[in-house]
């Protein structure tokens, strides 16, 4: 039996905060989740869902507040999906951010040795998005709408400024939106599975200022597009590249396959750093570049290079960590999935005139063993999967390739934890830094390294 009953109003001590942020408050020892709330508050709340386990509660009131806490900046905090932590303050979410490692690592895992350094966070957290994906939609009035989703939901908050995308990106936004409905372009419907427009994708290099515009449409006719086109050119001169991209299906990925250019280069460029590179619509490139900057020298410095090493960049996307490497090894093999970003890694060794690089398309966990058939040796091997982590086949051909140093980017230690303990018998997990590339929101990112035991 719950302790709780739907629509009741509690108050009570909020005791911890769950890696979503949510404020917990116990009765007895059945916990309610409450959104908004912080931890040491006490706070007035009433209970919207009761589980068998566990019950959501809505913050009603404050009685006393955290000193962690602060007035969300954003005017759509409230309803918007995009951010959750807003209403701390930055050095607490830093803090929250490294507590989750050190529970994940020293309390769930037994790593006590490890050493988990603080979050590395930015001077100024906002405006930080050098890519947007905006769904566009209509509103009841059958006015065309771009913006965030709600909460849960797929229905469109329509924004005129979000906080944590660049500044460049609202612009465009806003005037994307307006030429949308005076040219009344048609607009994709979820529901209907009709209309034309689904998203607009923008990238903007940080650092070279250049800018790409993609118009996600369901089919290849969009009528208007030279409009579109003209417009954008004559209102942003930094516009370098205009595309489309043709998604038909009706899940919820956002990018289809195909792309074609209407106007400009394929691809932009940016620079991390020194080194240059080029980025096509298709391929992953991180989202926070001056974040980017600061895990990288991490990652750097957890390698400690001195020129002679065979180095692997694995999950390389466009060959990034192992380029910004390459001055400092004896030779990188980069392994990606997604075959445009290895077409721009290829490039991008080239433009920077880097001739100890090979880089090669598949699954890293396949390809890995094609190098240890083929005798290569490596001294360190980079390691950044998404979210779901590595496979069991590739960790155990890297242990297997015994390199004295790992260094394993993530951006969900709860895989990372988990492919940490399955490299712990010839491995000892010495560092971890969390680095915070998505200021306000609950994703935590971490640089680990792990150094060959003398086994
Ligand atoms: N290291 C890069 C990319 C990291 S994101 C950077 O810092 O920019 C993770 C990358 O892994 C993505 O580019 C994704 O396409 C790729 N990927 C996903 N599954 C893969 C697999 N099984 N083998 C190789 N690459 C994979």
């Amino acid at each position: 039996m719950a302790v709780v009953q739907k629509n009741e109003v509690r108050e009570g001590e909020v005791i911890d905060l769950t890696h979503e942020g949510h404020g917990v408050v116990k009765i007895d020892r059945y916990p309610i989740f409450i959104p908004h709330a912080l931890i040491n508050e006490q706070i007035e709340y009433k209970i919207i869902k009761v589980k068998k386990n566990f019950a959501i509660g809505k913050l009603l009131e404050i009685h006393e507040a955290s000193e962690d806490r602060v007035t969300p900046p954003c005017v759509y905090y409230q309803k918007c999906g995009g951010c959750q932590l807003q209403h701390m303050t930055y050095r607490a979410q830093l803090d929250m951010k490294r507590e989750q490692v050190v529970n994940l690592f020293h309390r769930k895992a037994g790593f006590d040795r490890t050493t988990i350094h603080d979050t590395i966070g930015m001077e100024t957290p906002w405006h930080y998005r050098n890519k947007s994906q905006i769904p566009v939609g209509k509103n009841k009035a059958q006015e065309t709408v771009m913006g965030f989703y709600r909460q849960r939901s797929h229905d469109i908050i329509d924004m005129d400024e979000c906080l944590i995308q660049d500044d460049i990106h609202n612009e465009v936004m806003n005037k994307v939106r307006d030429w949308l409905n005076e040219l009344q372009v048609s607009i994709y419907n979820e529901r209907k599975k009709k209309g034309i427009v689904r998203h607009v994708v923008i990238r903007a290099g940080h650092h070279t200022g250049e800018l790409m515009v993609i118009f996600v449409t369901n089919g290849r006719k969009l009528k208007q597009s030279q409009t579109l086109v003209d417009r954008l050119v004559a209102t942003f001169p930094n516009i370098t590249s205009i595309k489309q991209n043709i998604n038909q299906t009706h899940s919820n990925v956002i990018m289809g396959d195909e792309s074609v250019t209407l106007y400009g280069k394929d691809q932009i460029e940016d620079t991390l750093s020194d080194v240059r590179f080029k980025i096509s619509d298709q391929s992953f490139y991180q989202i926070n570049t001056s974040q980017t900057e600061k895990l990288y020298q991490k990652a750097i410095d957890y390698a400690a290079l001195s020129g002679e090493e065979t180095v692997l960049d694995t999950y390389c996307g466009i060959g990034t960590i192992g380029l910004y490497m390459a001055p400092q090894a004896k030779h990188v093999y980069g392994v990606e999935v997604v075959p445009e970003a290895i077409t721009d890694a290829k490039e991008n060794a080239t433009i920077n005139g880097y001739q100890n690089t090979t880089f090669v398309c598949g699954k890293a966990e396949e390809v890995i063993l094609g190098w240890q058939s083929n005798g290569i040796k490596p001294d360190v091997v980079m390691v950044d999967p998404p979210r779901k982590g590595c496979d069991e086949t590739f960790l155990d051909t890297l242990l297997a390739l015994k390199p004295q140093k790992i260094i394993y980017i993530s951006c969900n230690p709860s895989t990372q934890q988990r492919d940490a303990l399955r490299l712990s018998s010839n491995y000892d997990l010495v560092q971890i830094t969390p680095v915070d590339m998505f200021p306000h929101t609950t994703h935590v990112e971490t640089v680990a390294q792990f150094v060959r035991k003398d086994v």
